[in-house]
């Protein structure tokens, strides 16, 4: 349909815009109503009158009406940022029914890999992550922010709760050193120095829960430590 002016200037002053160099990338905000609550995805909502008719749009359906006119019959504007506030022209893409199922099978699969709610994982991100946990002495806390990870996301991860068909194609062994990474939450206390004076000296007189005192670790990482899971090196 063919919005007056005003109805339109009343739209853009409820989006908050980025800087201009920013337009295609980021996304634009609609800052006005939403739907209720209890609605699954809280769309925004923009209500006018023209002529006094009252109407309602999704707001991001509106926006997309502005630059390419009327959207087909059953046709549905989709986010390819899954801001369900974005009304970014850029981001909004025209789909079939069968591909708002798709796309919201694929989000819901990968609820837990989405990067500040906003990029998705891939295959490759998970299998990199895991090479990085397998061959790494820091935190998880270290290597959720290496990776822009939310810390209960990370864990999901490397206890195989998500992308269990990429964790399954592990071997124990690999699983074992990824979920050692938990425990080694003051790993990145431990130095080459302090690694071979667990193994080679405290080891022979000291009980495991005295050496996890003396180095403030967990009993795992001590464990992981003599039996070769991490710092085989030394
Ligand atoms: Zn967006």
């Amino acid at each position: 349909m063919d919005f007056p002016e005003y109805i339109i200037e009343r739209f853009w002053s409820r989006v908050q815009l980025p800087e201009p160099e920013k337009y295609v990338d980021e996304c634009w905000i609609w800052t006005g109503s939403r739907e209720a609550s209890h609605v699954r995805k809280n769309y925004g909502i923009f209500k006018f009158s023209i002529n006094g008719i009252q109407l309602t749009y999704r707001a991001h359906r509106l926006c997309y009406e502005l630059y390419h006119g009327e959207i087909p019959d059953g046709l549905h504007v989709l986010h390819e940022c899954d801001n369900v506030l974005c009304v970014n022209v850029n981001h909004l893409w025209l789909g079939t029914n069968k591909d708002n199922v798709d796309d919201k099978v694929r989000k819901n699969r990968q609820t837990y890999g989405e990067k500040s709610g906003t990029a998705i994982l891939t295959n490759k991100d998970v299998i990199d992550i895991y090479n990085y946990c397998m061959n790494t002495n820091e935190s998880v806390s270290e290597i959720a922010k290496h990776f822009n990870l939310r810390v209960d996301h990370l864990k999901r991860l490397i206890y195989g709760k998500n992308w269990k068909h990429l964790y399954q194609n592990l071997t124990e062994e690999e699983q074992i050193k990824i979920r050692s990474v938990i425990n080694s939450k003051f790993s990145n206390c431990l130095n080459e120095e302090i690694v071979r004076q667990i193994k080679y000296v405290d080891s022979k007189t000291m009980k495991y829960s005295e050496m996890t005192k003396k180095y403030n670790v967990a009993q795992n990482t001590i464990y992981n430590i003599l039996s070769g899971r991490t710092w085989s090196h030394v």
